[in-house]
């Protein structure tokens, strides 16, 4: 099999996170992963956003703890703005 290049990678990134690709065709982009950063960079990126969205799916969150955090976060967001000329 030829080496994939930037871009047959980067086509496969959904299949390779995945896991539908082959043996053959996964070592192949990994081999090329271990050679080139711009490639590692928009996997690691696309891998974050999934890790953020799996969890997020697994565990929905109801609305009301959303709307308890976000108030949190906007309390918090005060009260730093309110300290800070100490
Ligand atoms: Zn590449």
């Amino acid at each position: 099999m030829s080496k994939p290049t930037c871009e047959e990678s980067l086509a496969q990134i959904y299949l390779f996170l995945d896991g539908e690709l082959d043996e053959g065709t996964r070592a192949s982009i990994e081999l090329h992963l271990e050679h080139c950063s711009p490639c590692v960079a928009a996997f690691g990126l696309e891998m974050e956003l999934r890790a953020l969205v799996s969890r997020c799916c697994r565990e929905p969150v109801p609305r009301e703890l959303r709307e308890r955090i976000a108030a949190a976060l906007e309390e918090m967001g005060r009260t730093a703005a309110s300290e800070d000329g100490d």
